[in-house]
C-alpha cells in the first residue's frame, strides 16, 4: 500500500502552490542523496517526495488523485514510474538550482543595509557550453571567474592600515543631508560620501579605497549527469567580492548543451536516424550504431525494412538526474536507393523488376490508379 501523497509532504489536502513548494523544499533538501551518502532509505524516500510533488503541483494530476487515489496512475498514462520520469527532471531543475546553491556554498547571504558603507557585491553570470556526451557522462568543470576579492592589505575596508575611516563630515555620518529649496526643506543623499556615512581620508595604497582587488579564481563546478540544457545553476556567495567588507555576490552558471551530429535529445530519450541499403532494408541484416557510453550496439534490420521504421534502445539514452535510471535511444532509418549504377546493376535490377510481382511491393501496386478512383468518387457523390 502506498503512503499518500499528502501526508507523505506533511501538508493538508487544502494547501496551494506555494505551501505544497515549500514543504517539498524542505523536505527533499533533507532526503537528497548528497546529503545522505550510502543511505538507501533517504534516496528511496527522496524518490517517493519527487513522485509525490510531481502529481500534487499539477492541477490536473491533483484533481485525479484527490478522486482516485493512487489508482489514477496506476494503469494508462505511462505507468507510475514511466510517466512521472521525465516530469520528475524538469521539477527538480525548477528546484535544482536552489538546493545545489545551498548545498555548495552555505555561506551566509544577506543584503547589507547602506550606512555603513559596505554593499553586496554583484552576482556573476558565467556561462558554460558542454557537449551532449559531457551531459551523459557527466564531469567536474574547472572554470577561470574574472571576480574580486577583499583587499588584504586594508582587509576590505579601503582604508590605509593603520587609519580607518572617518565619519563624513558634511553629513555627519548619517549619510544623507537635508537642503532647503524655496519653502521646502528636502532630504537627499549625501554628495560627499555617496549616502555611506563614512569617507575614506587616506585610501590604502593596494586596492585605492575600493576594498577589493581584481583577481581569477578558479573554481571546481559539478556537472551531475543527465543535466538538462538550460540548466542554472547558482553558487552562492561565489560571486563578485562585497565593497568594503559587504557580502559577495552569488555565481550563476548557465548552462548550455552544444548541438549533437547525430543524436537529438528529448528529455531523457535520444533519436537518431540511420542510411540502410536497400539491398540490407530488403533481405535483413544488421548495423552498429555507437552510442554516447563509447559502446557499440547492434540493430537487427529484418527482412522488408521500410523507411520510417523506428528501432528501439532500451536504457541507451541519456540518464535521468540523480536517479540511475535512463532514456531510450530512438533510431529512425531511411532506405537508400542506390545511385551511380553500373551497366551489369542495371542489369540486374531490370531482371529483377520483370521477375516481380505486386507481392513485392504491396504499398506502390496500383497506388496511383487507387488515387485516381478516390477523387472520381468524391466528384460523383
Ligand atoms: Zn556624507
Ligand atoms: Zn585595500
Amino acid at each position: 500500500m502506498k503512503a499518500d501523497y499528502y501526508e507523505m509532504l506533511g501538508v493538508s489536502r487544502e494547501v496551494d502552490e506555494k505551501g505544497l513548494k515549500s514543504a517539498f523544499r524542505k523536505l527533499a533538501m533533507q532526503y537528497h542523496p548528497d546529503r545522505n551518502p550510502g543511505d538507501t532509505q533517504a534516496e528511496v524516500k527522496f524518490k517517493e517526495l519527487g513522485e509525490a510533488y510531481e502529481v500534487l503541483k499539477d492541477p490536473q494530476k491533483r484533481a485525479a488523485y484527490d478522486r482516485f487515489g493512487h489508482a489514477a496512475f496506476q494503469n494508462g498514462g505511462g505507468g507510475a514510474a514511466g510517466g512521472f520520469r521525465g516530469d520528475f527532471a524538469s521539477s527538480m531543475a525548477d528546484i535544482f538550482d536552489d538546493i545545489f546553491g545551498e548545498m555548495m556554498g552555505g555561506r551566509a547571504r544577506g543584503r547589507q543595509a547602506g550606512g555603513s558603507g559596505r554593499e553586496r557585491g554583484s552576482d556573476l553570470r558565467y556561462n558554460m557550453e558542454i557537449s551532449l556526451e559531457e551531459a551523459f557522462a557527466g564531469k567536474t568543470a574547472e572554470i577561470g571567474v574574472p571576480t574580486t576579492i577583499q583587499c588584504d592589505e586594508c582587509a576590505g575596508s579601503g582604508a590605509e592600515p593603520g587609519t580607518s575611516p572617518q565619519a563624513c563630515p558634511t553629513c555627519g555620518g548619517v549619510g544623507r543631508v537635508r537642503a532647503a529649496q524655496g519653502f521646502f526643506s528636502i532630504e537627499r543623499t549625501c554628495p560627499a560620501c555617496q549616502g555611506r556615512g563614512q569617507v575614506i581620508t587616506d585610501p590604502c595604497g593596494k586596492c585605492g579605497g575600493d576594498g577589493r582587488l581584481p583577481e581569477e579564481r578558479t573554481l571546481s563546478v559539478n556537472i551531475p549527469a543527465g543535466i538538462e540544457d538550460g540548466t542554472r545553476i547558482r553558487l552562492a556567495g561565489e560571486g563578485e567580492a562585497g565593497l568594503r567588507g559587504g557580502p559577495a555576490g552569488d555565481l550563476y552558471i548557465f548552462l548550455s548543451i552544444k548541438p549533437h551530429e547525430f543524436f537529438q535529445r528529448d528529455g531523457a530519450d535520444l533519436f537518431c536516424k540511420a542510411p540502410v541499403s536497400m539491398v540490407t532494408a530488403a533481405l535483413g541484416g544488421h548495423f552498429d550504431v555507437t552510442t554516447l557510453d563509447g559502446n557499440t550496439s547492434r540493430v537487427k534490420v529484418p527482412e522488408g525494412t521500410q523507411t520510417g521504421k523506428q528501432f528501439r534502445l532500451r536504457g541507451k539514452g541519456m540518464p535521468v538526474l540523480r536517479s540511475g535510471q535512463a532514456g531510450d535511444l530512438f533510431i529512425q532509418v531511411a532506405v537508400e536507393t542506390p545511385q551511380n549504377l553500373s551497366r551489369r546493376q542495371r542489369e540486374l535490377l531490370e531482371e529483377f523488376e520483370q521477375i516481380s510481382s505486386s507481392e513485392n511491393s504491396p504499398q506502390s501496386n496500383g497506388f496511383f490508379a487507387r488515387m485516381k478512383e478516390f477523387f472520381e468518387g468524391l466528384s460523383e457523390s
